[in-house]
């Protein structure tokens, strides 16, 4: 089996990654950047969304796998302590996969033919340049309302606990096939309205936002951040492409949610 190691960047993620290399060396592990069949991420959940998109074009060949040198994450649930045993368990065990979905966000700009296609793990926001945000939100081709406010949010389930949360959004189980659009602060009085409520649409569902006036737009793709100009629409769905994890023992989804914003 091949495996690839990504650090954070600190100095004790990048002695965990020496540390972890070693041992799967020694147990004739392959070390492969370029085609890794497991990748596992050292540093926080951050590092696991740089990891993600690093490896994006082989998402299907690849499972993830994340060791937390900070405080407990979400896709990052081994602690430093229990290398050895996940080293063991990865050289070792037949490991089961578990799949998360993912979002899909195309950007079609006026007067082109060319479009943009991004997968993100948690979430895609989108906000004006300068000023209030004015799209109008479309939900399977029909409007449903013309927002007003700073942004906008579509999240995965894994991403429901990110930025989302912050929004006020549900916390999703990843199991589920879909997607959440919520509000950054819209402006609601006798003239604007929006639902205020976050949307939660199913994987058959397309969601499209389009501009009304302006037409550059600041959009971040999880920890990316882009300036896209002469947008025509963005359009979010749930993606067919799913990240997968590899799973060596059971950490219930509503353990990890309980154990980081309610208690350990
Ligand atoms: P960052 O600003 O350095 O860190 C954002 C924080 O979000 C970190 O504590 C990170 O955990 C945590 N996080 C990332 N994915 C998560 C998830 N699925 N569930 C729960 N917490 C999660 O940015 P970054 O490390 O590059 O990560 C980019 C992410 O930051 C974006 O995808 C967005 O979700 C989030 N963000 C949140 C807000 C907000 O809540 N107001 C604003 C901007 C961006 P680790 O410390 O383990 O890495």
């Amino acid at each position: 089996m091949k495996f690839a190691i990504t650090s954070k960047g600190d100095q004790t993620s990048n002695m965990l990654m020496q540390k972890m290399r070693t041992y799967l060396l020694d147990f004739q592990l392959e070390y492969d950047e370029n085609q890794p069949d497991i990748v596992i991420s050292v540093g926080g959940d951050g590092t696991l969304l740089y990891a993600f998109h690093r490896y994006r074009k082989r998402l299907d060949k690849t499972a993830f796998v994340g060791v937390h040198t900070g405080h407990l994450g979400f896709y990052a649930d081994w602690v430093p302590e229990e290398i050895e045993k996940l080293v063991i368990a990865i050289a070792k065990t037949p490991y089961q996969v578990v799949e998360y979905p993912l979002l899909e966000v195309i950007i079609r700009y006026i007067n082109g033919s060319r479009e943009s296609r991004y997968l993100a793990l948690n979430e895609c926001t989108v906000k004006s340049v300068e000023g209030s945000l004015v799209m109008n939100l479309e939900i399977k081709g029909q409007l449903f309302e013309t927002f007003r406010g700073d942004g906008l949010c579509i999240s995965t389930p894994s991403g429901s606990t990110a930025y989302n949360k912050s929004l006020g959004g549900a916390i999703l189980h990843p199991s589920l096939e879909v997607l959440q659009v919520a509000e950054m602060a819209s402006i609601n009085n006798r003239v604007f309205r929006t639902i205020g409520s976050p949307l939660v649409l199913p994987s058959h569902h397309t969601c499209m936002l389009k501009p009304i006036n302006d037409v550059d737009f600041q959009i971040t793709v999880d920890h990316l951040t882009l300036l896209h100009k002469d947008v025509k629409s963005i359009q979010f769905r749930v993606a067919n492409e799913k990240i997968r994890f590899a799973r060596f023992r059971a950490f219930p989804f509503w353990q990890r949610v309980r154990d980081s914003f309610v208690c350990d």
